[in-house]
């Protein structure tokens, strides 16, 4: 049978990182078996949905890569994909009144202060809270009839079948069983007429040929229910796959310590879509080797479930920085700079730097300032485009983000780029380096502009000055050109300034050579 698996959000708030990695295994699964990927839009509570929640998700999620196969926006076989669109469409009436009349449902008329006594009730006798019968479990037709004519409200609850054990087989998990008298009975349709999750989800999932119900352990607890429905139904079972939470490195639960939670600041803060997806993948799951820079095709290939694994998943921030170097560092060239210039003109990127207030900066640094960064980044999207292209490549090998080209990219594009003072202090002081700003201003001119070439100068007036290293020679050159002790290679980024802008950056080294 072939693998349909469904993200199912409910668009309540912001995709956070915990989603994203619940989607995205769906995803590699789906693609590892030539399976199907659907988006279902569980909006069922009226209350919590939130539209502009909607529209983050879908768009986070195009951003990330991850793709649909069937769902609200591109419609597929089981169309409508949204379920308030589903419960208009008499969908889950028709389904209740399979329930209902098997008696694996009952109409329950308690007010809700009646529902508050018994909570209270059972909180006093130290027993398990929830509806466990009260009397429209039992109660007679001729009672439910009654009520029904005097109009009162109701909802419709599920029967779980008491004295008996309910097993739920987990594929990460295994056999986990339930004593059935532990299991409250939920509400299915509300008062309003609107199913719950727990129904419309599971419906929804049989209708739609489900094969794996994957999703948050923080569902465990409901999945007794999930299972009752099913053999309610007399339907096949789907496979259950309950993945571990996400915690921070140190063990935990994941917060805004341990780095942005939602998806969209990592796109802000210049993580690549891809990075991000390798990153979040390994989250719980381990392709069964060593393996952990992995492109997309390694990703889905390798990608079983087999590989779930049982304990929490760790969010490494340091990981994630490294796996986004190695996937900035495979650009293209001819791809880079559309990437960076694409990043910076993205509207949220702008938005969140324009917003941008650290929380807790690294002590003994500056705080980072997010217009600052801006402005850096804008320097690349306003310049020269070819002068742009051969300047990036050259960033490429140091960089952690696409932010990180703003900063590294500066001093290209100044014509008297901010010194570093102690650099200046320390090299500029020295006897030889005036004498070899100067020549080097009289040289630049007459030599060619290429990297050969300065880099054969460079080494001739170390033999001139009879240098036994080339630092003493570099070093106050690269703080001349640059204003920075660190940086892309001296001779390359001598060949891309070019004499015009040496120039004047070694008449400023040369006044500050006092
Ligand atoms: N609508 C549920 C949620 O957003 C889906 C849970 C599931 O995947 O079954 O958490």
């Amino acid at each position: 049978m072939s693998v349909r698996v469904r993200f199912a959000p409910s668009p309540t708030g912001l995709l956070h990182v915990g989603a994203l990695r619940d989607a995205l295994h769906k995803f590699l699964l789906a693609r590892h078996s030539g399976g199907t990927n659907i988006l279902r839009i569980e909006d069922t509570d009226r209350t919590r949905y939130n539209a502009d929640s909607e529209k983050e998700f879908i768009e986070t999620l195009h951003w990330a890569g991850i793709d649909f196969d069937e769902g609200p926006h591109i419609g597929g076989p089981h169309a409508p994909y949204r379920q308030s669109v589903r419960k208009e469409k008499g969908i889950y009436a028709e389904w209740i009144q399979v329930l209902l009349s098997k008696g694996f449902a009952y109409k329950a008329f308690d007010t809700p202060e009646e529902l508050a006594a018994m909570r209270e009730q059972q909180t006093a006798n130290k027993v398990n809270t929830g509806y466990f019968g009260g009397i429209w479990r039992d109660a007679t037709p001729s009672q439910v009839a009654e009520a029904e004519a005097a109009g009162k409200t109701y909802v419709i609850r599920q029967r779980i079948p008491r004295d008996t054990t309910i097993v739920v087989e987990d594929l990460i998990r295994g056999r986990i069983e339930w004593d059935s008298n532990t299991v409250d009975d939920p509400v299915l349709i509300k008062t309003d007429g609107m199913p719950t999750y727990h129904f419309a989800a599971m419906v929804d999932d049989h209708i739609m040929g489900i094969t794996h119900i994957m999703r948050g352990e923080e569902w465990i607890s409901s999945a007794p229910k999930h299972v009752c429905l099913f053999e309610a139904f007399g339907w096949d079972k789907p496979v259950f796959v309950h993945c571990p939470v996400i915690v921070g490195n140190d063990g935990k639960k994941l917060s805004k310590r341990h780095g942005a939670t939602r998806v969209l600041d990592y796109k802000a803060q210049g993580y690549l879509p891809h990075a991000l997806k390798n990153f979040i993948a390994l989250i719980g799951w381990s392709p069964g080797d060593e393996r952990e820079a992995m492109t997309e095709a390694e990703l889905i290939e390798a990608f079983d479930l087999s590989g779930m694994q049982p304990s929490p998943g760790k969010f490494d921030i340091d990981k994630l920085k490294w796996i986004n170097g190695i996937h900035i560092r495979g650009v293209s060239a001819s791809e880079l700079v559309s990437v960076v210039l694409q990043y910076v003109c993205d509207e949220y990127v702008r938005e969140y730097w324009t917003n941008f207030v650290e929380e807790s900066p690294m002590p003994g640094k500056a705080p980072i300032v997010g217009t600052d960064v801006l402005a850096k980044l804008d320097k690349i999207a306003s310049a020269d485009s070819a002068y742009v292209a051969s300047i990036l490549p050259m960033l490429q090998e140091r960089v952690v983000t696409l932010a990180d080209f703003g900063d590294g990219a500066e001093f290209f594009f100044d014509d008297l780029p901010s010194m570093d003072q102690k650099a200046v202090d320390k090299w500029f002081k020295q006897e030889h380096v005036r004498g070899l700003f100067s020549r080097l201003l009289a040289d630049i001119g007459r030599v060619p502009c290429s990297v050969e070439s300065y880099d054969a100068l460079l080494k001739q007036y170390q033999v001139d000055l009879s240098l036994e290293k080339l630092g003493p020679i570099v070093h106050p050159v690269r703080v001349a050109l640059t204003g920075k002790t660190a940086g892309p290679g001296l001779f390359e980024l001598m060949a891309v300034l070019g004499p015009d802008r040496m120039k004047v950056r070694l008449e400023r080294a040369l006044e500050l050579c006092v």
